[in-house]
Order: structure tokens, then C-alpha cells, then sequence
């Protein structure tokens, strides 16, 4: 977004500081001090920057008894074709020029002319110096946020070399004549300028010491000065900027009308306080800061003061407290943090009309521009580090040796201000943004744990810093209004703001845009560990929490700001500019959250096996020993790796806890909605996404409940996902087994899950980049594509679509049907699986490639239905692949490998179809109950017909005996491997699908009727239970595997 044009003209950036105080301090405020619309100022050099050729001439003619005047004429001498005119443009090298200049004056006067110690002293050192004042203004120029440009008429040295004795840091863009090849005033030149300022003539003001230089400038449009000498050219570039450039107190102006303070009581008070040397005129200027409390720069004889007052009229107690200020900034004086030295606080409001403050000015330098423009690296990072510095002296401040136990309330400061700054937005809240329900649900969950007590500042950036001018060393720490005693972290994330927002972002110019390494800024994290590190505290891990919060502290503050421009004289351009930035802050708030969310993700157990071995370990201990209570493992709860833990309160603490987390959330965000998500499927919108679904997938992701699929030993490392062994998982996708919906809402739903093993198992880099990636962030949704119409597809040898290798690329024709996921608008990656060489081996014949769904040639024919379900948005679609032309990098390990593939993308997740199924039944079983128990029929409770006893007898049995043998499956594929867990793998594909169905259909006919409508998720679990028994390999085919392993036993 470009922020800069959004913005423009707009007062957000004032009002933002006003509605930076605390909520009750915000009152009637001036309006901003709007300036010019000028955005680059460019100097000549010789004349304006350095000494005029002229004026060096003319000492260098007296001293040599030269006529006055006859260098610059001679060098006028001959326009466009003249020597000085070629060597400005680079056509003559020194020598040459020096030879035809020195006949040419010599003819003039008839004698001989010494040119070369005139061109000597010319370029010396202690000539060629730029003016002190201007780079005074130069700086000053920038740190309002003005390029600079040099355009200079100059020539080649000696040694090969432009003339340009400047700083060259000092400009955004240097144009040299003998470089380009052109000279001013050619109006190439200055539009030349211009581009490279990327500005309009309009915009920018032309400094020159010659008229024919700057009537060109002006014929296009660009503002001019003529300069004669420095000081008198600064004042009118001053009227024309409306800042001073010359002995500058920065960020000073003349006194606001409104904000006046009588002068002769305030020298009256002055002098009492100073002395009676204090005498002479009163100097009174207003800094363009400190909006809330005004602030003035005073000047009386050689003192020169900071006053800072409360505002005038009638004020909330707590609000304004200047007091308070002058109470942190002494205590922190004396406690040697750096502070402006403070003199005297005078709540006497006769004086000045209300109480005050004074301190001493504290001269340095103030970095504006985070970015820090014109410095090394090496100063950027030695900037940022003082910066670091002395937020952790701040920090380390003992409270009650400095006497500020009493500043602040202690403990709880994030809590607390969650709760404030959640009541502010409501309290100004214009419509629902969906970024900030999120958090503000998600933030008080999350609240950091540990949190330490110091004196906060609440507003600590680099612009409220002086530094020391010379090094990196920050003089005093400014603006105290929002400090208190609070939880030190938040000032740390608070100061990393910038690092996040844009650098044309109205209210702090951030750093996002940049490349912070490069400029040798630390990154967040960096700066996050490096004060950790400074403060020897350990590592703050959650930073991404306090980053979530400083981003939803600044989106509250924004929205109270465009409550009142609503309310107010703003246009509606302006209110609708401040509406879109509490929607950016508050998204980026919780692209932290999300952050967090995979943090704790990451954090989960790591369960690894000690053996593979199933033989060893099964001679080692007994597979399963009954523990005689409901929470059932084989071994102690301690240690449950290699354990066959059979219900989920035996899971080690940190699953246990994931899987009371999940259940929790499926009970109160889940079943909540599955009546709209099932009426969405039905409606005329049912082939888009829908939002509620995408709206709790972001909640999951911020929860830490994401991608809990991948194995242990398919991502070992952890890379990517959770690391749960297959039997922690069974626990958890039981439990989203419950829900149809809920696998996808936690980004676990087929045909996604076995898409992303098969791309962490075989995929390259580059693939992994571009698919697993985004599918694993849930940004992308993919499809297999084996089944065809044409063939038995139970059988993958039989798949007969062709891939083709021609001219470099392979081609794909094939008619598939089945394929699930492939209309949903988010599907971008179809894994295909064809035929590359009908003459190979049976089982190397098929092989897998990654096709873009927005391949040309892949037509979607229609999507098929179960039941007369479509399974809408993602469908199971009949597809035509016609000459769909794939780069050859698309192939997934290389030909022939497609049955290999196909048989590892099955692998763990073969069974996570079984482990669903057992939540299918478990919900069933549980809504049957409720249901049989509230209805009558022939005068007592259907729970009380013996029929319905009896059914859900059976219905528990199955589903325990079911579940026992997925539980003994996966257990098996982690101790033993999944080629040991074959057998058992087949038999829980053979029985659960079956199993479910008995146990729904039980259910479905105690509901009555009702089962059968979609009031309940009963119809759809049937569906798809008898779905499963050919989704996953049809029954038959199980079951041959399981008789030809027993006969073979
Ligand atoms: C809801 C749903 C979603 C699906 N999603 C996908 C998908 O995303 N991608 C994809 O590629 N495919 C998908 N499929 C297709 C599925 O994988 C196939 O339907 C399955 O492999 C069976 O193939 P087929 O339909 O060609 O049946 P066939 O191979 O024609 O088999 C028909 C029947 O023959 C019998 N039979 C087959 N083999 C044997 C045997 N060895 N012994 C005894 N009897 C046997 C069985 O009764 C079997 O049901 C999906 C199917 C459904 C219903």
C-alpha cells in the first residue's frame, strides 16, 4: 500500500500522537502546523556549497597581479565551444584544458598567466570546503524527510577523478556535468536531476549563484534561488520550507498563538531561580512536539531552559501530569540513567497560568528516520545498539532504591492494559474488524507468565533520543508522559514497531520496505536477543506475543483517532485513510499472534522412538499390561515413549494438554457453526470457501493447533510440523474425527496431509518452496489425481494416463474422476500420477508429477456426488487433462518412482481416514444417548426399549474394539515400522469403515427420521463412512492383504 499518497495532507500523524496519551488526556488540540508540499532541495556546488570559481579568482588575480576579472572572463570566453565550457562536459582532460585556457588569458593580457596554480588553488583543501552552514541546513533538510540533490557544473582531476569535494552521504542524488556530458544550463541536465529525485519541478527549490542556471530551472517549473552569499540564500530557502535552517534549536518554531505564557512573570521567576546574572532579553520558542504538554525552548542570557507546562484549561485529575514527569526524570537522574538535567517544578499556576517544569537543554543529535540515510553500516548498528543500551540502564533501574515503588501498580501491566485498551476500542469501535475480535479473544489467553516490574517508558523510539552528535551515545531518553512501572519487554517491542510498517507510513516511517541487514540494523528478533542477552535474562522467546500486542495498542489508539475524525471536521477521504490503518495495524497484530501460535506449535513434545525394532522390543516388555484404571498405558505416565497408550489421560503432559486444547476448541468453536457450514454446502454459495471456516483456521493457527499431522519420522527434525509419534496423533485426530469440518480447521484433512508428507519425504527444495510452504501456512489447498473412469483404479497399476517427455517438457493426456478438493478455489496444486513408460516393470511404470492448477489444458468436467452429496467447496471432480504441458522439474523424485511415491504418501496417514472414523462413532454414539434419553414413545424413555440398550451396548464394543486396533496400528508403525504395522494397518482399513457404519446406522434409526436430514452430522458420517470403504482401497482389497499375511504366519 502506498502509504504516502493514502496520507498525504492528512492529520492522522498529528492526531496519532494526541490519541498516543493516555485515553482521558486527550482534549482540544490545535490544529497541525501544515508546511509546503516541497519534497527535494538541489545545490549548485561552486558558488553555493563551496567557494564561487569567481571568488577564488579574484583573490588569486590580486595575489598574482593579474588584471581583476580576467579569469572568469576568459573562462566565459568561447560559450558552448569555449575550454571551459568542453572541460565541464568531460571532453578535455586537465592538461589539454590548462594548455588552451593559459594561451587564451595570455593573448587577453598579453603575458604570460600562471593557470596552473589558479586551477591548483582552485581544488585545494583549504579552498574546495563546503560552508559550515550549509551542511547544517543540508541536515536539517533531511531530517525533515526532504531529499537532497547536488547538480553541479564540475570537471575531471588529475588523477582521473570528478571534482566533488563534498560528502556525498549528504545527497540523495549527485549529477555531475562531466560525467553526463552535459552542462547546466541545458535542461536536460536538471530533468536528469529530477528523475533520478523522483519529483516534480514543482516540488523542488534550485539553489545557484549564476541567473542563467537558474532561469533554466525556472522555465521548468522549479523554484529558485539566486544565491550571493550563504546566509542570506538560507533565510529565504527558511521562508520557503517554513522551517529554520540556521542556528537551529530543532524542532523549535515560533510561539502558537493559543500557547502563549506571559513573558515578564516567567523572567521574574527565572531570575529567582537562576540568579541575578540571568538578565537580558527572553528568547521563548515552542518545540513542535510535545503536543499533550506543551514544551518550549527558553533562552536567558547563557542558560538556555526547557519548560514544559500542562496545557491551559480545565483538565481530568490524572490527566497531564507533569508532575509525575519531573518526579521519573529525577529519580532516573539520580539513578545515572540519561535524562535532561531537571531544575525546578513550579505548581504554582500564577506564574506562567498553570504548573511547570523546568530542565536544561540537552543539544544533540535526533534520528527522525529510523533508517538513519547517510551513514555506514557500522554507524546504523553502533546506533541501534546505544539505543539498546540504554533501554536495558533504564530497565535495571533498582525502583526502590530510586524511590518509585509507588509509580505504578505491580504485576499483571500486560493483562492490564489488554483490558484497557480493549474497553478504549469498544468504546470507539465503528464496525467489526474481524483482526481485532481475534485478538482481542486471543490476547488475554496468551498472556506472557512471567513478567517483571521495572519503570517502563511507554514510548520509547528512536526520535524521543538525543545522541551525542560525535558517537553513538545517547545523551537523555525525552518524553515521559506515558511512563510507569510495567512490564519491560513491551517498551523492547514497542521500539521494533518501525521494523514492521512501511517506510511511507504516516505516523512512524518504518523500516519494512528495507533491507535492515544490508543497513546493518538489527532485526527484531536481533534486537530482541540482544537486549536479553544485555539484561542476562533468558531468551524472550514469545516476542511475537508483545509484538501482537504493541501492534493491537496502536490499532486501538488508531481507531479512537478515526471515531473523532468521523465525528469531526475531516473529510470522509481523511476518516475512510485512518479507518484502513487500524485495519493494517490490527492485521499485523495478528500476523504476530499467528507467529506465536506456531511458536507454541513448535514447542510441542518431541516423541521419538528408541527402537524400530517391534521383535526386540516385544521380547523387552509385554504389550500391553492393564492398569486397572480408565487412564490406560502400558508403562508409567512419566515415560511414554514406546508406550501403547490407550486413552488419552495417559498421554504425556504436554500431548495430554494439546489434546484437551483441541477438544476444547472443537466444543466451543467447532459444533457451533456445523449447522451454518452444513447449510452453506447446501446453498447457492457452496463452491467458495466459507468464511467462518477460514475465520477459526486463523484462531487454530495462533492457538498452536496446526499441522499436528506430521510424523516424527517423516519430519524428524520438526521442520515442519508438531513431531508427534502416530499414536499421540491418533489420540488427536479422534478427537477431530468428532467434526467434519474440523480436520480442515486445524489443517489436517486429506487429500492435503498426504500431499505434505509426500513433499517433506521426496520433494526438493525448490518444490518444497513453492508447494509445501504455502500448504502448510493453510494459504493453499491441493488434490491427488490417480482414479480413472476407464480403469479398475484399486489396482494403481492399471492408471493409464500418459506423460509424455517432448522438447523439454512432459505432457500430460488423461480423463480422471474422484479427485477430490479439485474445484475448491483455493486448490493450486494437483499431484498427478500417470503412466511415463508403458514398456517398464509392472510397478515402474507410473510416475508423479506437481501440475499447477492453472496449467492451461486441465478442464474440470463435473463434480460427482455421494448420496447425491457434491462435498462442496472442494468437490470430487471428473477431470480432463488435455496436452497439459509441465516444466520437467515438476517430477517428484523422477520416472518410474509414481508406485514407490504413492505407496510413502500412504504411509502413516493411511490410517488417519481409521482414526477419524473412531470420532465419527464416538459422537454418534454420544448424540444417540442424548437423543434416546429425551424422547418417549409408548409410555417410557427410549433409552428404556431393550432394542436401544442393546444397540448401544454394541455400538460401545465396537467402536472400543475398533479403537484398540487403531491405537495397536499406530503404535506399531512407531516402534516396529510401517512395513511390521502392515498387517495391522490392512485389518483397521478392513474394519473401521464397516464398523462406523453399523454404529451410525444404529444411531440414525433411534434419532427416527431426524437421522436422516442434515439437522444433525449423522447423514453426512454415514455417507462418508460407506464413502471409505472404497476411498481408501476398497474392503476387498484389505482384506485379501490381511488373509494372504495370516496364511503366510
Ligand atoms: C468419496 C471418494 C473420494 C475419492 N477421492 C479420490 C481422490 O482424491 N483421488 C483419487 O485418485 N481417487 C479418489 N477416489 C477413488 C478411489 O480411490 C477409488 O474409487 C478406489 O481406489 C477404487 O477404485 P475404483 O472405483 O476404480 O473401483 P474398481 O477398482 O473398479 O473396483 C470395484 C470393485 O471391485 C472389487 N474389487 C476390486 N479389487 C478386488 C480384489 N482384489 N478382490 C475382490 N474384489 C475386488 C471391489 O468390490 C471394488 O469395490 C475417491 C473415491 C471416493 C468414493
Amino acid at each position: 500500500m502506498g502509504f504516502t499518497r493514502l496520507f498525504r495532507c492528512s492529520p492522522v500523524p498529528w492526531a496519532w500522537r494526541s490519541a498516543h496519551m493516555k485515553p482521558a488526556q486527550i482534549w482540544a488540540q490545535p490544529p497541525p502546523r501544515w508546511k509546503h508540499s516541497y519534497k527535494a532541495v538541489i545545490f549548485d556546488m561552486g558558488g553555493v556549497l563551496i567557494p564561487s570559481p569567481s571568488s577564488v579568482a579574484a583573490a588569486w588575480e590580486v595575489q598574482n597581479r593579474i588584471p581583476s576579472g580576467m579569469i572568469i572572463k576568459a573562462l566565459v570566453t568561447g560559450g558552448e565551444k569555449g575550454p571551459w565550457k568542453r572541460f565541464m562536459r568531460g571532453e578535455m582532460a586537465v592538461q589539454e584544458f590548462l594548455q588552451e585556457f593559459g594561451t587564451q588569458c595570455s593573448e587577453m593580457i598579453k603575458s604570460p598567466v600562471p593557470v596552473d596554480s589558479f586551477f591548483s588553488l582552485l581544488t585545494s583543501g583549504q579552498v574546495a570546503k563546503q560552508f559550515s552552514v550549509m551542511t547544517e541546513a543540508i541536515n536539517r533538510i533531511r531530517a525533515e524527510g526532504l531529499k537532497t540533490a547536488v547538480l553541479s557544473n564540475n570537471f575531471y582531476l588529475p588523477n582521473g577523478e570528478s571534482f566533488l569535494p563534498l560528502d556525498r552521504k549528504q545527497f540523495d542524488v549527485v549529477v555531475e556535468s562531466c560525467l553526463e556530458g552535459i552542462c547546466k544550463p541545458d535542461p536536460r541536465i536538471y530533468k536528469m536531476c529530477l528523475q533520478r529525485l523522483q519529483v516534480e519541478p514543482s516540488e523542488s527549490i534550485f539553489l545557484d549563484d549564476l541567473g542563467h542556471n537558474l532561469k533554466a530551472a525556472a522555465q521548468l517549473g522549479i523554484h529558485t534561488i539566486k544565491v550571493n552569499d550563504a546566509e542570506n540564500a538560507l533565510k529565504e530557502l527558511e521562508t520557503f520550507l517554513g522551517f529554520p535552517l540556521r542556528n537551529i534549536i530543532p524542532n523549535t518554531c515560533p510561539v502558537r498563538k493559543t500557547m502563549e505564557i506571559p513573558r515578564d512573570s516567567l523572567q521574574k521567576y527565572l531570575k529567582n531561580l537562576l540568579g541575578s546574572q540571568a538578565a537580558g532579553p527572553l528568547e521563548v520558542l515552542q518545540f513542535s512536539h510535545g503536543q499533550s504538554n506543551p514544551t518550549y525552548s527558553i533562552r536567558l542570557a547563557n542558560h538556555h531552559l526547557v519548560l514544559r507546562k500542562k496545557p491551559p484549561g480545565k483538565l481530568l485529575p490524572s490527566a497531564h501530569a507533569i508532575e509525575r514527569e519531573f518526579r521519573i526524570i529525577k529519580a532516573l537522574s539520580d539513578a545515572g540513567v540519561p535524562v535532561p538535567k531537571v531544575l525546578d517544578l513550579c505548581e504554582d499556576s500564577s506564574i506562567i497560568g498553570t504548573p511547570f517544569y523546568l530542565m536544561e537543554y540537552c543539544p544533540g543529535q535526533i534520528y527522525k528516520d529510523v533508517s538513519l540515510p547517510g551513514m555506514e553500516p557500522s554507524q546504523r548498528k553502533a546506533i541501534y545498539s546505544a539505543m539498546n543500551q540504554v533501554l536495558c540502564q533504564l530497565h535495571s533501574v533498582d525502583i526502590k532504591a530510586a524511590g518509585l515503588e509507588d509509580y505504578g501498580k505491580h504485576g499483571d501491566y500486560i493483562q492490564r492494559q489488554v483490558q484497557t485498551w480493549t474497553k478504549q476500542y469498544r468504546a470507539t469501535e465503528t464496525g467489526t474488524i474481524r483482526a481485532m475480535e481475534r485478538l482481542i479473544e486471543w490476547l488475554p489467553q496468551h498472556l506472557p507468565e512471567a513478567q517483571k516490574t521495572t519503570v517502563v517508558h511507554g514510548d520509547f523510539r528512536l526520535d524521543n533520543l538525543i545522541f551525542d552528535p560525535e558517537k553513538a551515545e545517547v545523551l537523555a531518553i525525552l518524553d515521559w508522559e506515558l511512563s510507569t512501572l510495567g512490564d519491560p519487554l513491551s517498551d523492547v517491542a514497542y521500539s521494533c514497531l518501525a521494523h514492521y510498517l512501511p517506510s511511507d507510513f504516516p505516523i512512524i516511517k518504518g523500516l519494512s520496505d528495507l533491507d535492515v541487514t544490508q543497513l546493518g540494523i538489527p532485526t527484531a528478533e536481533e534486537y530482541f536477543k540482544t537486549y536479553c542477552c544485555q539484561m542476562e535474562i533468558p531468551a524472550a522467546e514469545n516476542w511475537n506475543f508483545y509484538m501482537a500486542f504493541s501492534f493491537f495498542r496502536v490499532a486501538a489508539i488508531l481507531q479512537g483517532v478515526y471515531k473523532r475524525s468521523l465525528k469531526g471536521q475531516s473529510s470522509s477521504a481523511m476518516a475512510e485513510q485512518s479507518g484502513k490503518l487500524v485495519e493494517f495495524t490490527s492485521n499485523l497484530a495478528w500476523d504476530f499472534a499467528i507467529k506465536e501460535g506456531f511458536r507454541i506449535f513448535k514447542g510441542m513434545p518431541n516423541t521419538r522412538q528408541s527402537t524400530r525394532s517391534y521383535s526386540q522390543w516385544a521380547h523387552r516388555r509385554p504389550l500391553l499390561v492393564p492398569s486397572g484404571t480408565r487412564a490406560q498405558a502400558t508403562f508409567s505416565k512419566a515415560a511414554s515413549k514406546g508406550v501403547l497408550i490407550i486413552s488419552p489421560e495417559a498421554l504425556s503432559e504436554p500431548v495430554r494438554d494439546l489434546h484437551h486444547r483441541l477438544e476444547r476448541f472443537i466444543e466451543a468453536h467447532v459444533y457451533p457453526i456445523e449447522q451454518e457450514l452444513r447449510n452453506h454446502q447446501m446453498s447457492e454459495a457452496k463452491w467458495t470457501p466459507p468464511p467462518q471456516m477460514e475465520e477459526l483456521k486463523e484462531k487454530a493457527k495462533s492457538e498452536g493447533l496446526w499441522n499436528l499431522f506430521l510424523p516424527a519420522e517423516t519430519d524428524p527434525e520438526r521442520k515442519y510440523g508438531a513431531g508427534l509419534t502416530n499414536l499421540e496423533y491418533a489420540h488427536l485426530c479422534e478427537l477431530m474425527g468428532r467434526s467434519i469440518y474440523a480436520p480442515e480447521i486445524f489443517n489436517c484433512s486429506a487429500p492435503d496431509t498426504g500431499n505434505m508428507e509426500l513433499l517433506v519425504r521426496y520433494g526438493t527444495e525448490g518444490q518444497k518452496s513453492r508447494w509445501l510452504l504455502p500448504l502448510l501456512e493453510g494459504r493453499i489447498r491441493s488434490c491427488f489425481a490417480m482414479t480413472e473412469p476407464q480403469v479398475a483404479s484399486s489396482d494403481a497399476t492399471n492408471i493409464e494416463s500418459s506423460i509424455e517427455e517432448k522438447n523439454g517438457v512432459y505432457i500430460i493426456n488423461g480423463h480422471k474422476w474422484w479427485i477430490s478438493g479439485i474445484l475448491d478455489p483455493r486448490c493450486q496444486l494437483c499431484v498427478f500420477m500417470g503412466k511415463t513408460d508403458p514398456n517398464a516393470p509392472r510397478h515402474q511404470q507410473q510416475s508423479i508429477l506437481l501440475v499447477p492448477m492453472d496449467t492451461p489444458g486441465i478442464r474440470v468436467l463435473r463434480p460427482l456426488s455421494v448420496y447425491g452429496l457434491e462435498d462442496p467447496p472442494g468437490g470430487h471432480g471428473e477431470v480432463l487433462f488435455e496436452n497439459v504441458q509441465v516444466p520437467k522439474d515438476h517430477m517428484v523424485l523422477g520416472p518410474g518412482r509414481g508406485f514407490e511415491i504413492a505407496q510413502g504418501r500412504l504411509g502413516p496417514g493411511r490410517i488417519h481416514h481409521c482414526m477419524r472414523l473412531i470420532g465419527y462413532t464416538e459422537r454418534t454414539l454420544a448424540l444417540m444417548k442424548e437423543r434416546v434419553k429425551s424422547r418417549v414413545a409408548f409410555g417410557k424413555p427410549l433409552v428404556e426399549q431393550g432394542t436401544i440398550l442393546a444397540d448401544i451396548a454394541k455400538s460401545r464394543a465396537d467402536i472400543d474394539q475398533a479403537r484398540l486396533l487403531v491405537l495397536k496400528a499406530a503404535h506399531l508403525m512407531d516402534v516396529a515400522g510401517n512395513k511390521a504395522a502392515a498387517l495391522d494397518i490392512a485389518m483397521i482399513k478392513m474394519v473401521a469403515p464397516s464398523m462406523a457404519l453399523r454404529v451410525i446406522d444404529r444411531a440414525i434409526q433411534a434419532f427416527g427420521a431426524a437421522g436422516l436430514n442434515n439437522d444433525s452430522p449423522l447423514a453426512q458420517f454415514f455417507s462418508w463412512a460407506r464413502a471409505l470403504r472404497l476411498a481408501d482401497g476398497p474392503d476387498e482389497v484389505h482384506r485379501t492383504m490381511v488373509a494372504k499375511m495370516e496364511l503366510k504366519r
